[in-house]
């Protein structure tokens, strides 16, 4: 006992020594407690432009920001009952070790070693200084943003897409199912299903699986089948081709036939690519990494930008910072780029609703356009969802993060001028990362300041270049929902007597 107390006081001593060193503070109370920081960040040289790490630095353990929320996020709720789901509601859907994540209070969940030993593969992913972009744009403030791209399929999506095949196979399952929007995640699946032995099979809504057939042959490549959705294969696809034959599809409807073909088949499980607390848990690799590469750096964000389609790259990059200023630290101001054609975030209602538009999952509290509306076919199909996760939805409740909405020219503009600067072609979707970020920047010029600013790249373009051809020929229009239709799917938003 005696000994015990000795060396708490000493460690009480150490941290109150720590103190002023503010930044590093916030850094190592970041970090979870097992990898702590037995090997000491070293500071990089003058001029790096591109900090990395050795595997060693692979976060062992994935942060969960429900164990630093001053108020805990409303509960899914059961469409039927309308009382909180349970794990057995989940159970038909998802392994049980996903679901205990799904609602686990602990602030660090341990990252099983046959997830970490694929992380090596790719991770830690670079943390770069955008110079060129800097001098291209006269700004002041200086830009670092976190690639993604380097992971075998091209963005983020295998952060999560490994632990949850991994898991999955853990627990005797041997098939997946899924949706796909622009075809990152359905590929990023395919190669986790392929690393664990398991079959994959992935809805690709119509309009991606017309406008993107190298996705199609990529995740073939891995195994994995491909079908354009609404298909023919479900309730869910035929109700809606009985309506519209020429549908361009959507996530919602993606969604609806892979959770019908999972609930129909025992040996079948499905997968989430985003909204979801647990995938977001996975994602926060990338900001756990982050934050030990600006400390690399001697910086420290003041602001951080982040795409938001489901709000997964969003939550992964920037939760690890929010988490540490919740627990002290530096107070950071967090904004989430989304587009104009679907802006949930900044249009969309806080409120209960499906996530899929045939009305199979439980109902989640979010910033919501209704599960019925069908955003304009724009060149960002991982940006093309009705709904935002339910904790980003409450961090923005809170206070804790603001959102801002770009049109689609106006994003590709940044990207080329990101590609012609930092050289890296960026995916449609993080173009609005980009986006946001050069805002920032150019807002600080006007204003006289010099704020460290952070942005997420999740992905690359190199399958998005038809996108590119459109915007170089002046073929993308930027446009915008449609007001009224907007309003018809939010009229149709399910009515709770709590609400
Ligand atoms: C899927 C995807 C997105 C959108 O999903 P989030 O969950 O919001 O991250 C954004 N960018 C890229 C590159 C994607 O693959």
């Amino acid at each position: 006992m005696a000994r015990k107390a000795k060396k708490s006081t000493a460690k009480a001593k150490k941290v109150a020594k720590a103190k002023p060193k503010k930044k590093v503070a916030a850094a190592k109370r970041a970090a979870p407690k097992k990898s702590s920081t037995k090997i000491a960040v070293v500071r990089a040289a003058a001029g790096t432009r591109k900090f990395t790490m050795g595997e060693e630095r692979i976060p062992k353990a994935w942060y969960n920001i429900m164990a630093d929320l001053p108020v805990p996020p409303p509960p899914p709720l059961h469409p039927g009952t309308l009382q909180p789901v349970g794990p057995d509601d989940l159970a038909p859907l998802f392994p049980m070790a996903l679901i205990m994540q799904e609602v686990a209070r602990d602030r660090y969940i341990d990252i099983p070693k046959p997830v970490t030993d694929i992380y090596r593969m790719w991770r830690p992913t670079p943390l770069y200084r955008a110079t060129a972009l800097e001098k291209a744009l006269g700004t002041t403030a200086k830009i670092f943003y976190k690639y993604e791209g380097v992971s075998p399929a091209g963005s983020h999506k295998p952060n999560t897409a490994v632990p949850q095949a991994f898991y999955n196979r853990q627990e005797g399952i041997t098939k997946l199912v899924t949706e796909t929007g622009a075809g990152q995640w359905g590929s990023a699946l395919a190669m986790a299903g392929t690393f664990f032995d398991l079959h994959v099979k992935v809805f690709q809504v119509a309009v991606s699986f017309r406008q993107k057939p190298y996705r199609k042959a990529l995740m073939e490549v891995y195994g994995a089948e491909c079908v354009s959705s609404p298909s023919g294969e479900t309730n869910a696809g035929r109700a809606i081709l009985a309506k519209d034959p020429d549908s361009n599809g959507s996530l919602g409807i993606a969604i609806s036939e892979a959770v019908e073909v999972a609930a129909t088949n025992a040996d079948t499980k499905y997968a989430l690519g985003s909204v979801l607390n647990h995938v977001l848990m996975h994602q926060t690799v990338i900001g756990q990494e982050a934050i030990e590469q600006m400390t690399m750096a001697g910086a420290y964000p003041d602001i951080i930008v982040g795409c938001t389609g489901g709000g997964s790259n969003f939550a992964g990059l920037t939760f690890p910072f929010i988490g540490a200023q919740l627990r002290g630290g530096k107070k950071v101001r967090v904004i989430a780029a989304e587009p104009a054609a679907c802006p949930s975030l900044t249009r969309g209602k806080y409120a209960y609703d499906f996530g899929d538009t045939a009305h199979m999952t439980p109902l989640v509290k979010m910033h919501t356009l209704g599960s019925t509306f069908m955003p304009p076919g724009f060149h960002a199909g991982g940006l093309r969802y009705h709904g935002m996760a339910p904790l980003v939805s409450h961090l923005k409740e809170l206070k804790l993060i603001e959102a801002e909405a770009y049109k689609q020219n106006e994003c590709f503009e940044a990207g080329v001028l990101f590609a012609k600067t930092e050289g890296i072609v960026p995916a449609p979707e993080a173009n609005h990362a980009v986006k946001g970020a050069i805002e920032a920047a150019l807002r600080a010029k006007r204003d006289g300041t010099s704020p460290t600013i952070l942005f997420g790249l999740c992905g690359h373009g190199h399958f998005d270049m038809q996108a590119y051809i459109d915007y170089g020929e002046g073929l993308l229009e930027d446009k915008s929902y449609d007001e009224a239709a907007l309003q018809a799917s939010l009229d149709e938003l399910p009515r709770l007597a709590a609400e």
